[in-house]
């Protein structure tokens, strides 16, 4: 018996060194240079329970598996387990569709909608119908802006609550909201309804931030936001409660990314609660002339010969630079975990808009893409078209299964990737080489990090 090398590893080589990108295990660690080549040349000699303590981590981290391993099987499992699972009933719950912010790039059309107190029983009911299959509940509140109605989070919570203690299940949830409304008042109302992460955007200092994310009124929002965080931050002592701030760069914010970054770094992210966020900002629907805003040539901005995935990372880089290593290794995870595949993908994630249709995917609420995949009946009962559903929740991979085989990606992407673009749309070439590049630069951007990219050799000392 001997050994190979897994094949879902991506190689990156920097300063003498082999990086080593582990998508099975979502893991990574660095190994000089000449050692690889040795382990590489010997690799048939490899007996089991290696003397070589490096070789001996390298087995017990997966970087290194028995010839015998059909790898592209465990790879189908990882999809049946994380899209097939049944360990969580994931829902996300829009109390409403509207908003009190329009953000020049938002994808939504801001009906100014509020769940029925009807579509609020069936839910309840098909809460309690269906979380015995299921070994937890985990909520995302979501909208529109879900604190718009805190009564109607407030209310379901405390059913949620109740139903969880009869089946004795555990009871999580999160939240997506723009930060204005979230006083510390609101934040203590949240506490009781279990809600324990938030995710806010920043955009960029003031003068940005108040140009792309203002009020319906068009007033501005910055300091409202920031002084609701600074007081959670005074206030609230338990290291419980986290607060991703997310930035979406566009043309304006991407070059003041700097000072707010400074900003942010002295006043939150010194608190390893606070995690930092960055993401390219794309497409809206509320501006007609919003297009020029959208980062489509970097190099006009970063200067000749500037990739997009160069600047994420060392935008990246500068902050994660900062943060503690549990922190960062949190970061890490729920970034590899959150967003691979996507929850769209996943046949116990439920999205319930506030009139009970049931979407797949937070950005596709349409009819005409495929977004609304069913109803919820008054009972309770979940009224699904399958025809749609099956395009969200299985591998379209029929004719091609081999590219997948052949894909380092595979464990981490699982043949679905962002499940909207590959399947429903059906551009899944385009689409696998752009999933690629960003778990390789997500990968880069951590490496850069000796506590989470160690030299194995060091590791072991
Ligand atoms: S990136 Fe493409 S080829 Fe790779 S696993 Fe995903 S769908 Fe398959
Ligand atoms: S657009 Fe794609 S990645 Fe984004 S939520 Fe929808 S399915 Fe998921």
């Amino acid at each position: 018996m001997g050994y190979k090398l897994s094949k879902y590893l991506y190689e990156d080589e920097k300063e003498g060194y082999v990086f080593l990108y582990n998508t099975y295990k979502v893991d990574m660690l660095k190994i000089k240079k000449p050692l690889f080549e040795a382990i590489k040349e010997n690799l048939s000699d490899i007996k089991e329970n290696p003397e070589n303590p490096v070789i001996a981590k390298l087995i017990e981290k997966r970087y290194l598996v028995e010839d015998s391993v059909n790898e592209d099987r465990e790879g189908d499992l990882m999809y049946l387990k994380t899209c097939h699972s049944n360990k969580q009933l994931l829902l996300t719950i829009l109390p409403t569709e509207g908003c009190n912010f329009r953000c020049e790039y938002c994808y939504e059309e801001h009906k100014q909608n509020k769940m029925s107190e009807e579509t609020q029983e069936a839910l309840i009911k098909f809460v309690r119908k269906n979380l015995k299959y299921y070994g937890g509940l985990s909520v995302s509140w979501f909208g529109g802006e879900p604190l718009l109605y805190p009564e109607i989070i407030e209310h379901l919570s405390e059913e949620f609550k109740k139903i969880c203690k009869t089946f004795k299940k555990p009871y999580t949830a999160i939240m997506t909201t723009n930060g204005y409304l979230l006083d510390y008042d609101m934040f203590c109302r949240m506490k009781k309804c279990n809600v324990t992460n938030y995710q806010i955007t920043i955009d960029g200092p003031a003068e940005v931030h108040d140009k792309q994310r203002f009020l319906a009124g068009g007033q501005p929002t910055y300091d409202k936001i920031i002084s609701n965080l600074t007081d959670i931050k005074e206030k609230e002592k338990s290291k419980f409660y986290t607060f991703s701030l997310r930035t979406n760069l566009t043309v304006q914010s991407a070059k003041a990314y700097p000072k707010l970054a400074q900003f942010l770094k002295d006043n939150f992210f010194v608190d390893g609660r606070f995690t930092p966020r960055v993401r390219i900002a794309w497409n809206g629907t509320n501006d007609a002339d919003y297009e020029k805003n959208i980062i489509s040539d970097i190099s006009s901005i970063f200067g000749e010969g500037s990739s997009l995935e160069e600047t994420q990372e060392n935008l990246q880089k500068s902050m994660y630079g900062i943060t503690d290593e549990n922190a960062l290794r949190k970061n890490f995870n729920e970034i590899m975990f959150a967003h691979y595949p996507c929850y769209a993908a996943k046949a116990n994630s439920f999205i319930f808009g506030p009139d009970g249709r049931l979407f797949k995917c937070t950005v596709h609420f349409d009819d005409s893409k495929d977004g609304v995949a069913g109803y919820l009946k008054p009972d309770g009962h979940l009224e699904v078209n399958d025809t749609i559903d099956a395009k969200w929740i299985t591998q379209m991979t029929a004719n091609d299964k081999g590219k997948c085989y052949d894909c380092k990606a595979y464990p981490l992407c699982q043949g679905v990737g962002c499940p909207y673009k590959m399947s429903v749309r059906g551009r899944r070439d385009d689409e696998c080489e752009a999933k690629v590049a960003e778990i390789i630069s997500t990968f880069r951007v951590f490496s850069s990090n000796e506590k989470i990219c160690a030299d194995v050799e060091e590791m072991l000392a």
